[in-house]
């Protein structure tokens, strides 16, 4: 899968950081590993990639992507499985997902060698920081931004790609309740719903932070054109489980494709599940959760895996949700998605590469 045709240069930290790292005590987003990767293209072509120590960047205050955002990422994890080995989960699908996002913010694509190349060489260099311990990941964050010093609105001529990478414990310490969004949208058609682009991110803080202010801990957004549909949740997809079927809205350009909802159809069909892809009405779920026909709503990505919801909010009512046990739908797809890249579970995907 990964062409290693480029050359890397590589300055090595003179001292090892990976001690600052507490597998028991893990906060997300905030330590990062002893190296990163940096690589520029200049005027469309792609410069030598460096891994460097991890640090601070100098930029130019008239750097473009500050000002008109074009700037895409990633989030992908990288495991320690039973035999000790650090493996990747999909990391082709990332790849190509992030192209995606590249084309729609008009960015030149990454070469294969120097995302998937890069992530090698960086998860190789930095394995010790890969964490044991169940729940426990590397984070991996692959993101470039137009570097172009100029203020006119246009695509910037040159790009940086870059990746950092963060020791990640679980996600949400209880199950989140989430509040159904009526007013504001995240994205609608023809827009930019279905690239992992920054202003994306931004867009969705307000809204977010209301739904805070009245207890939830996240938003179920809704269509933008008539709110009577679920589209997905803050950086999750989310699914449905109605009388032991699985329900998750069919994707669009409003929403983003995430691998672990696509992982998760996959196993839930291998295991007998029967699976739908459809339009989801806010109305069908409220009413199946009263009448408790509707039993789990669970978001899922990369970030959380599977994170089942405590209840939901809609019209200023909350709705409870039963609590999950070990026989919830939501619980078995994870154990098998835990189990197939953590290599107790056979990968008959071929889901899952050792790094
Ligand atoms: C990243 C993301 C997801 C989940 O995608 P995965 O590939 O499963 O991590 C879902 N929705 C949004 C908005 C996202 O940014």
């Amino acid at each position: 899968m990964v062409e290693q045709a480029t050359a890397f240069k590589v300055k090595k930290v003179e001292k090892s950081r990976v001690n600052q790292l507490d597998p028991e005590n893990i906060v997300f987003g905030t330590l990062f590993t002893d190296h990163m990767l940096v690589a520029d293209c200049i005027d469309g072509v792609w410069q030598t990639p460096e891994i460097l120590p991890y640090g601070d960047i100098a930029y130019n205050p008239a750097l473009a992507s500050l000002h008109y955002g074009q700037s895409i990422f990633e989030g992908m994890k990288a495991f320690r499985n039973v035999a000790d080995e650090v493996v990747m989960f999909r990391p082709e699908e990332n790849f190509k997902r992030f192209n995606i996002s590249a084309e729609r913010m008009c960015m030149t694509p990454v070469p294969e060698d120097i995302f998937l190349g890069g992530l090698n060489e960086v998860l190789k260099l930095d394995a010790a920081w890969v964490p044991k311990g169940e729940d426990n990941s590397l984070y991996l964050r692959p993101f470039m931004f137009a570097s172009d010093v100029y203020l006119g609105v246009r695509p910037s001529y040159n790009y940086r790609f870059m990746i950092i990478m963060s020791p990640a414990g679980k996600y949400y310490s209880e199950p989140p309740k989430v509040k159904i969004e009526t007013e504001f949208i995240r994205a609608a058609a023809g827009g930019v719903g279905y690239a992992k682009c920054a202003g994306n991110y931004a867009a969705s803080l307000y809204p977010a932070k209301l739904a805070q202010e009245q207890g939830y801990t996240q938003l179920l957004w809704t269509d933008a054109e008539t709110h009577t549909k679920f589209e997905e949740s803050g950086t999750m997809n989310v699914f449905f489980v109605k009388d032991g079927k699985l329900i998750t809205p069919k994707t669009s350009t409003t929403i983003l494709k995430g691998i672990t909802r696509d992982s998760l159809i996959t196993i839930a069909k291998d295991l007998g599940y029967e699976v739908f892809e459809q339009d989801v009405y806010v109305k069908d779920i409220v009413d199946g959760i009263r009448d408790g026909s509707v039993t789990e709503v669970f978001g899922a990505g990369t970030a959380v895996v599977v994170s089942p919801f405590s209840g939901i909010g809609f019209e200023g009512e909350d709705i409870a949700l039963p609590a999950i046990n070990s026989s919830s739908v939501s619980s078995i797809l994870k154990e098998n998605l835990d189990g197939i890249r953590k290599g107790q579970i056979a990968d008959t995907h071929k889901w899952v590469y050792k790094v």
